[in-house]
């Protein structure tokens, strides 16, 4: 179906939100933590059976467009996680927010 954008109707943030995090998971300093991150847990953190295949935050305020450096490169605040798990906390993250929007 074609989407139709009619006046006065704004797209919604997200467009936003993930050109900002397309540009943090492409910077430096986000390689080199996660580089750090799956050497120092090459298990994945939830599950404890499979290789980690990449690294999650913990908390999902950390992917939110005001949060600061320190805190996004924090690689205690990261998981190492396998490809199973990262989509189950992708999920869970997406919920979290969702229900955080409602309460507003
Ligand atoms: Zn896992």
């Amino acid at each position: 179906m074609p989407t139709i954008n009619l006046p006065g109707k704004k797209k919604p943030e997200p467009t936003f939100n993930r050109r900002i995090n397309k540009a943090r998971y492409n910077s430096p300093e986000w390689i080199e933590v996660r580089k750090k991150k799956l050497a120092l847990n090459p298990v994945c953190e939830i599950c404890k059976t499979e290789n980690a295949i990449g690294v999650t935050h913990k908390d999902r305020i950390a992917t939110n467009a005001e949060t600061s450096k320190e805190l996004l490169y924090d690689i205690d605040g990261l998981l190492s996680v396998c490809d199973s798990c990262q989509r189950k906390e992708q999920i869970r993250k997406r919920k979290e927010a969702h229900e955080q929007r409602l309460k507003k």
